[in-house]
């Protein structure tokens, strides 16, 4: 398949062979010729397969006939983060360098009247964050003319909780729009929103659900807590990385990495919810440059990140929601390249990569590095292994009772005959079943 044989316009088309885009990722095949069609659309892609093409080519390919004197806004691409809005607006950008389409990203961090006068002055397509564009609305923004409509990440921005959000954009668009929802994973939230939002929609799976990219390599490493931090460095430095995205569960850890990895003369950038807009950018700029070969990043950071042909994601610690795994090592094998991602994990952590694998529907190849071999005799003795135990036994013991049932199960039940009051119950047990015998 070809981008020309798609539809896809000239000016397009001489813009994304620039970008050295030569065919049409799986996504883009399915989802272009649709959108053109102006269909409303559902589709669940993983990160990294060329989903924003997908819906940003043909998207443009739609609004391309501007009426200059009179712009209003006629499309609108709502996305979790500033970092994924950030990205998608430089994307759209050079899809459309051939074209006079005002496009313009709306962040928070960004100064509003700023933005206001960039309304003013016309735009044709907006990219947001759901509380930015909320803020727009208050102060006038007027969405009655949008055509196409699309939600990027949809379950990332249920996830951070963005649902009343959308429900109060939703009305104010008018009646006949194209709505486009593109999410990574498929969960229940998803589903109730395109119920909410999408017209006989059109399914484009591109992918199994909340599988990970086939491109990527996954290992485990298994050390202990105290021990991850010198096993990062020693991975780092004995490998020769020379760019390798770092993730961990919280800010603090982020932190006290970047200080651990400091003695070990590693040279980090940090990315996370405290870090100021600018300060991220710049940040991710160095990291792009090859300035710093290690980025720390949180979660939340994670999803604008896209970095052209990352080798390398390393899990400090798992997310706290298994999808995340999902988003984190989709920053590494984008677009058919090959990539690994590794997870450190400690005994703290192995029942977050069961869950994982039970998500991503394969087990994950498990090693460990010589002189950073876990230590047998530690073992878990917080209140959530206690939990985790207790909740295990009554799978168990349900189980169990469920055994109990089948006859040659029921046989071997006598042999409990340690306390009187046991050996009681199977005695009158015994003495029915000879009474009915
Ligand atoms: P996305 O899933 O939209 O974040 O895209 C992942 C990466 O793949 C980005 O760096 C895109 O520029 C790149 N990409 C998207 N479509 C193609 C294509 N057809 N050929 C080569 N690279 C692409």
């Amino acid at each position: 398949m070809s981008f020309e044989k798609l539809g896809v316009i000239k000016p397009i088309l001489s813009a994304i062979k620039e970008l050295g885009y030569e065919k049409p990722t799986t996504i883009q095949t399915r989802a272009i010729p649709l959108v053109l069609a102006k269909s409303d659309v559902f589709a669940t892609a993983q990160t990294g397969t060329g989903k924003t093409a997908a819906f940003g080519i043909p998207m443009l390919q739609r609004l391309r006939n501007v009426t200059p004197e009179a712009r209003v806004v006629r499309g609108v691409i709502i996305s979790p983060t500033r970092e994924l809005s950030i990205q998608i607006y430089e994307d759209m950008q050079s899809y459309a360098k051939n074209m006079s389409l005002n496009i313009a990203v709306f962040v928070g961090g960004k100064d509003l009247d700023t933005q206001q006068k960039i309304l003013k002055e016309g735009v044709d397509i907006i990219i947001a964050t759901p509380g930015r564009i909320m803020e727009h609305v208050e102060k006038g923004l007027n969405l009655s003319h949008v055509e196409i409509f699309v939600l990027d990440e949809a379950d990332r921005m249920l996830d951070m909780g963005f649902m009343k959000e959308i429900r109060k954009i939703h009305p104010l668009l008018p009646k006949r729009h194209q709505t486009l929802l593109f999410s990574a994973t498929y969960s229940d939230k998803v589903r109730k929103l395109s119920k909410l939002i999408l017209t006989k929609p059109e399914f484009v799976e591109t992918s199994k659900k909340n599988s990970t990219v086939d491109t990527i390599n996954q290992v485990v490493y298994l050390v202990d807590t105290d021990k991850k931090a010198a096993l990062l460095a020693y991975i780092i430095g004995s490998r020769n990385f020379r760019q390798v995205l770092v993730f961990t569960r919280t800010k603090a850890s982020a932190d006290e990495l970047v200080l651990e990895l400091k003695k070990d003369g590693l040279k980090c950038g940090i990315i996370h919810g405290d870090k100021t807009q600018a300060n991220r950018l710049k940040t991710l700029n160095e990291f792009k440059e090859g300035k710093t070969k290690v980025l720390i990043a949180t979660d939340i950071a994670s999803r604008g990140l896209d970095i052209e042909e990352l080798p390398f994601v390393i899990n400090y610690e798992l997310p706290s929601i298994p999808e995340d795994y999902v988003h984190r090592v989709g920053r590494t094998g984008r677009a058919g390249r090959d990539g690994m991602a590794i997870s450190l994990i400690d005994i703290y952590e192995k029942y977050d990569i069961k869950d994982v694998e039970r998500l991503i529907g394969m087990k994950i190849p498990q090693e460990v590095v010589e002189g950073f071999e876990p230590d047998p005799t530690i073992r878990r003795r917080d209140q959530e292994e206690l939990k985790l135990k207790s909740e295990h036994k009554k799978v168990e013991v349900k189980r169990a009772k469920k055994s109990y049932k089948k006859p040659d199960a029921a046989k071997k039940t006598p042999s409990v005959k340690k306390t009187p009051s046991v050996k009681k119950a199977v005695t009158s047990k015994k003495r029915k079943t000879t009474k009915r015998d």
